[in-house]
């Protein structure tokens, strides 16, 4: 569940489910994906990451009050693949018509994630979130 849309946000219509994408097991670690990402969502395996790369985040509140620097390291997802941050892929909405990482990728294993279904609407306002386009 993406905390920071606790609250300030809620599916107005289901018709409009989206999800954000997911790496699977069969990526070769090509690294054509990572560039093309808008959120900077996309990082190689074992690599850490954080929310202040390729957004304008200062700092992250989770769903209990705590705030954390967004510069602070976080786990990588997988060891062994490229992956991505759930909480920073937006389908790249605002940014592109279809995933840049879908499209890129030469063995199609950039796909829709059913653990992180979000509308069309959340989409559009963690794309605002991460680029500081909202208060
Ligand atoms: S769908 Fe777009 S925002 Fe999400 S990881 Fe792929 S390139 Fe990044
Ligand atoms: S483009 Fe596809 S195969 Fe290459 S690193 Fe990204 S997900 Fe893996």
């Amino acid at each position: 569940m993406s905390s920071w849309l606790n609250s300030k946000f809620s599916i107005q219509n289901l018709s409009l489910l989206r999800m954000a994408i997911i790496i699977t097991d069969e990526c070769i670690n090509c690294g054509a994906c990572e560039p093309e990402c808008p959120n900077n969502a996309i990082y190689e395996n074992a690599v850490t990451w954080t929310f202040a790369q390729g957004t304008k985040l200062t700092e992250v509140e989770l769903e209990d009050g705590t705030v954390f620097d967004a510069t602070a390291p976080q786990e990588a997802v997988s060891e062994e693949f490229y992956y991505i941050v759930p909480d920073k892929c937006t389908e790249c909405m605002g940014f592109h018509e279809e995933p840049q990482c879908a499209a890129v990728c030469p063995v199609d294993c950039c796909v829709p994630d059913p653990d992180f279904e979000e509308s069309e609407e959340e989409l559009l306002a963690k794309k605002a979130w991460l680029h500081a386009e909202v208060a």
